[in-house]
């Protein structure tokens, strides 16, 4: 089975269920018209479909071999690389000023869906260099941006995003990689970092490394963290003091070279500052806002393509009485489990990719605040509820096949591999439910939330108004949930960061993203009912989500405000 974009769906899903078309209506995206929109999708989807799927196995089986300080990556893939960059792929959304289309972050987000749909493995790469691309442009010094924008955006170098040291993961601020002052405006960079994406590789001739490191003077903590761009190559091409000392072997995403990273042996590599002196976490957090997006689009598109292989199979395998196997009721729950919850990681992640669009694009200030806080709410939700699923899905279509989901060349099996790291980079999700607790819930006195119910609320009621027999049970469904999500969030406001707070944050989350999905699915169903009259797709799977899932996802309250004095006693079950 090879990947079929599911362009239709996705352009559905991105103008109906996150908002879009909404948008465009609305005049944010000036004369930019359905049309073009199209046409970009459509073609995103043949390149992945045709150039990179293909490439998907031969990475997972070749790796990224290392030998005296190279990497070699697998066959095809600088071809395909190089003939992504040359279509401009790079730069959809990039400024125009240095190149880029400037296309809505919104068709960039579905676009990078469809690469790592095509190759988990493949499309990190240029994620990574997308967000540094936002970086440089929204903090570079003019000079900076003159010399390393225009080539980052076409695609001829890529970037690389370098937090992670051995002591330094979650906590950032515990970096030791050193940075000293030169004299002449530029930085000499000493330390090692591990774990570094793309961080050697044949794709492009130079590499343009994002890091972080830490002045002699520098407050301790991440306040006392700053960004810097280290070229592999500097200007008159001589090599900079800085590289890989070997390539991590992994569980999955094979075809991503992981490195760590040598900088100074021969007295420091050159960088140069990025925004202010220990000002770096604030430039370093649009690189990760924006690669937390992206790395919950890659949750929706291995769920994708999970899904894909999984329906395709049940409908050809033959066991028992029944026939092939998509007849029985079970193997139906599982892939209308994957369907439907790929469908609300979707859904979040493109209406995340919206409210950036909003927070940039919008002509009143209070509208591009109102943009900023949805997209800050909703962005450790894409990432997390997304990567979370792509797992869970994942999962489920190594049980579809049965034992030949364990079996590798099936290809089931290395999705599962590949899905388990998106939970895990750019901030576990973890990490994500806590930010969303402790700083998001709080934005605007807890208002931005509170917003956010209330339009979810209206959704509801429109269900319940077109009073369709074929929504089943969707509105009250979602409407208890939605009763869950309030008394939840009520309860963990006043919580702050306790403990009780912090043990809750991942059920939080998870209930959180099952109702936004699930209201979003009943947004798409809505509009198929109003666009054509041809629904029948949409709505059960709307209603399947609500009956099946959300129902589920309501049981998590109990969890998030009975279940923390558990947590807290657990100690006498973790002591050794
Ligand atoms: C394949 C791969 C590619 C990567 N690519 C990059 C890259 O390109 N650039 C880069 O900089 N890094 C990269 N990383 C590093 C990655 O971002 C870190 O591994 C991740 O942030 C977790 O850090 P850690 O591994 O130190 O785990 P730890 O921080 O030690 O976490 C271990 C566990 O403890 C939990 N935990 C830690 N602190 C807290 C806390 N305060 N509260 C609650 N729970 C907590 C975590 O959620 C996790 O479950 C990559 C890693 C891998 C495996």
């Amino acid at each position: 089975m090879t990947y079929r974009a599911p362009v239709a769906d996705i352009a559905f899903a991105l103008k109906h269920a996150a908002g879009f078309k909404a948008a465009l209506a609305e005049g944010l995206y000036g004369d930019l018209d359905e049309a073009t929109v199209d046409a970009v999708l459509e073609q995103a989807g043949q390149f992945a479909s045709d150039v990179i799927a293909p490439l998907n196995s031969v990475g997972d089986k070749f790796g990224t071999p290392f030998k005296d300080g190279a990497v070699t990556t697998p066959p095809g893939w600088k071809e395909a690389y190089t003939a992504w960059a040359a279509a401009g792929w790079n730069g959809v959304a990039a400024p125009a000023e240095w190149g880029g289309q400037e296309l809505p972050h919104a068709v960039n987000a579905a676009c990078i869906e469809m690469w790592n749909s095509g190759s988990m493995a493949f499309g990190i790469g240029p994620a990574l260099t997308m967000a540094a691309i936002d970086a440089l442009a929204a903090y570079g010094s003019q000079e900076l941006k003159a010399r390393y924008l225009g080539k980052l955006i076409s695609g001829e170098w890529m970037g690389t995003m370098q937090l992670t040291e051995p002591q330094a993961g979650s906590d950032v601020g515990a970096l030791r990689t050193r940075a000293t002052r030169a004299g002449n405006g530029s930085y000499r960079i000493t330390g090692s970092k591990i774990f570094i994406t793309y961080g050697e590789h044949d794709l492009t001739d130079n590499i343009i490394h994002f890091v972080l490191a830490r002045l002699p003077d520098a407050p301790p903590g991440t306040k006392g963290v700053s960004l810097f761009l280290v070229p592999k190559l500097m200007p008159d091409g001589k090599r900079n003091d800085v590289r890989a000392h070997s390539v991590e072997h992994k569980l999955g995403i094979h075809g991503s070279p992981t490195c760590t990273m040598i900088y100074g042996d021969q007295g420091g590599a050159v960088g140069f500052l990025i925004g202010e002196e220990h000002k770096g976490m604030h430039c370093m957090f649009t690189m990760m806002n924006r690669t937390r997006l992206a790395v919950g689009l890659q949750g929706v598109a291995i769920a994708e393509l999970a899904t894909q292989q999984a329906l395709a199979y049940a409908r050809e395998r033959k066991q028992g009485a029944g026939g092939t196997i998509i007849h029985y009721p079970d193997v139906k729950r599982m892939l209308l489990t994957m369907r439907a919850a790929t469908a609300a990681a979707r859904a979040i992640c493109y209406a995340t990719a919206v409210a950036i669009d909003r927070a940039q694009r919008s002509k009143s200030e209070a509208a591009r605040k109102a943009g900023h806080e949805r997209a800050s709410l909703l962005t450790p939700v894409a990432k997390a509820f997304s990567t979370d699923i792509g797992i869970e899905v994942a999962s489920l279509g190594v049980q579809v096949h049965g034992g030949m989901g364990y079996i590798e060349e099936t290809g089931a099996a290395q999705h599962y591999r590949d899905a388990r790291i998106a939970a895990i980079y750019e901030g576990t999700n973890g990490i994500q439910a806590i930010d969303l607790v402790t700083r998001k819930l709080p934005l605007d006195g807890g208002g931005a939330v509170a917003a956010y119910l209330d339009e979810l609320r209206a959704t509801i009621k429109a269900v319940l108004a077109i009073n369709d027999p074929t929504f089943g049970n969707t509105a009250y469904r979602l409407a208890e949930l939605i009763g869950c999500v309030d008394r939840a969030t009520q309860w963990l406001l006043t919580q702050k960061s306790s403990d009780a707070a912090l043990a809750g944050a991942t059920p939080y989350l998870r209930m959180f993203g099952t109702l936004a999905g699930g209201c979003m699915l009943a947004e798409q169903a809505l509009a198929a009912l109003r666009e054509s009259g041809d629904s029948a797709a949409r709505t059960a799977l709307a209603r399947f989500f609500a009956e099946n899932i959300a129902v589920q996802a309501a049981g998590l309250e109990r969890s998030i405000t009975e279940g923390a004095d558990s947590v807290s006693h657990a100690q006498t079950v973790l002591v050794e």
